[in-house]
């Protein structure tokens, strides 16, 4: 066994993906024969549309997937993307305004090495995306992740405002990992108008953004700012949409040189995105989107059966009802974390795992201890079977801290 010292500093001070993590130790768990429920990771539990697998089978037997492709994907899947953008984008995008990448994961990382020296201040809102800040480190900048002064926990520029440093990058993701959040058109227009008057990159990670329910709304950013010259950036992929997260396939769109600087790195990281996956994700992008609205209808509704169930448990809160993504993120109430000795939520979600067999990543990778994060992209059945744990598991607790 080699010393931790033995590798790089920049290795060395980084955490492994905590999502991937917890479900990685479910999955041992599993292996070794325990009965694991792992909400823990979030990707739908829905196998990838058959005509996407078709897509990709006859890519394969015409023999369009053996070499290497342009790096920033095949111009097809380029057109593809833009052209979709275009349906709802306030000017067309074109092909050159998009790179396709190894998931939406990849996008966010080259951007940061592109836009980020060492000491550069990027901003987002807490919670965030666990990966954001790990990725903000290993490009040398400096993270600060605001806690939003409002419920639901959504950036805005009076948290901008009281910033004291100039801010390289503003890192936004609608709707929002891990708190469901979604912004609303004033809300997302008001702050990429500040970024703009403040010559701020805006990172717009849109990952989720055709999984919104209950009637709320998603707005691109797309549609509130042209692309050439800007400074805006949107991030998207078909990981969760198209239930595709194996696939690993994602994409920017931007202006031209950004796509320019991006491609630069990427030609020297990856070479292209696999070409099988291209050409599913073109499948994916231009084919019949009745495949989305169909997950996306079976997804409101285990939000609405698993948030009236949760929000029931005596012990666990949800500031405000999610209203896009596939997670709940939820408060454990301090009293019940002290009557289980419990100092954390880190050592709450190590509990459940061990004595309920229940599996899900705790508020401190998200940069918000005291939470958990529940992925609701799973079978009802299942879903309720964790909840039958977590209310069990709960119960002696729940009823010391109501004494
Ligand atoms: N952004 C957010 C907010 C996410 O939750 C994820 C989940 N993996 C990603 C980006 C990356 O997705 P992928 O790499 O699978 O395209
Ligand atoms: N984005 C998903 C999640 O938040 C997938 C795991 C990961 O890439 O971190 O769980």
């Amino acid at each position: 066994m080699l010393a931790a010292s033995d590798f790089s500093k920049r290795d060395q001070a980084l955490t492994p993906s905590p999502t991937l993590a917890v479900s990685k130790k479910a999955k041992e768990m599993a292996a070794a024969g325990v009965d694991v429920i792992n909400l823990g990771m979030g990707e739908p539990d829905f196998q990838t549309p058959a005509a996407i697998n078709q897509a990709a089978i006859a890519a394969i037997e015409a023999d369009q997937t053996s070499f290497y492709t342009p790096v920033g994907g095949i111009l097809p899947l380029r057109q593809a993307i833009a052209d979709r953008a275009s349906s709802y984008s306030l000017a067309p995008i074109q092909a050159k305004q998009v790179t396709v990448t190894t998931g939406a994961k990849l996008s966010l990382y080259v951007l940061m090495q592109a836009l980020l020296d060492p000491g550069d201040v990027i901003v987002t809102a807490k919670p965030y995306w666990v990966s954001y800040a790990e990725q903000a480190a290993l490009a040398g900048a400096d993270f600060r992740a605001i806690t939003p002064n409002n419920a639901a926990m959504k950036l805005t520029v009076a948290d901008l405002e009281a910033m004291e440093t100039p801010v390289k990058v503003l890192l936004l993701n609608n709707p929002t990992n891990p708190t469901g959040q979604v912004y609303s058109a004033a809300e997302i227009s008001a702050l990429l108008d500040w970024a703009k008057d403040h010559d701020t990159f805006v990172i717009l990670d849109e990952i989720y953004g055709h999984l919104v329910y209950n009637g709320h709304t998603f707005t691109s950013g797309l549609s509130l700012q042209e692309l050439t010259d800007s400074r805006l950036i949107i991030v998207d992929g078909v990981s969760k949409s198209y239930s595709m997260t194996g696939w690993r396939l994602g994409w920017t769109i931007a202006d031209e040189s950004v796509i320019a600087a991006m491609n630069k790195l990427l030609s020297h990281m990856t070479s292209n995105p696999t070409a099988v996956s291209q050409y599913a994700a073109l499948a994916a992008v231009s084919g019949d989107q009745q495949v989305v609205a169909d997950m996306r209808r079976q997804l409101e509704d285990r939000l609405n059966r698993t948030y009236d169930r949760l929000t029931k448990i005596p012990g666990l809160s949800v500031a405000v009802k999610p209203a896009g993504a596939f997670y709940l993120f939820f408060q454990v109430a301090p009293a019940v974390l002290a009557a289980l000795g419990l100092d954390s939520s880190q050592a709450f979600a190590s509990r459940l795992l061990e004595e309920a067999h229940v599996a899900l990543p705790a508020g401190e990778g998200f940069g918000m201890p005291g939470y958990l994060r529940l992925s609701y992209a799973k079978d009802q059945a299942v879903i309720d079977a964790a909840l039958d744990r977590i209310e069990t598991f709960l119960a002696p607790a729940s009823a010391a801290g109501q004494q």
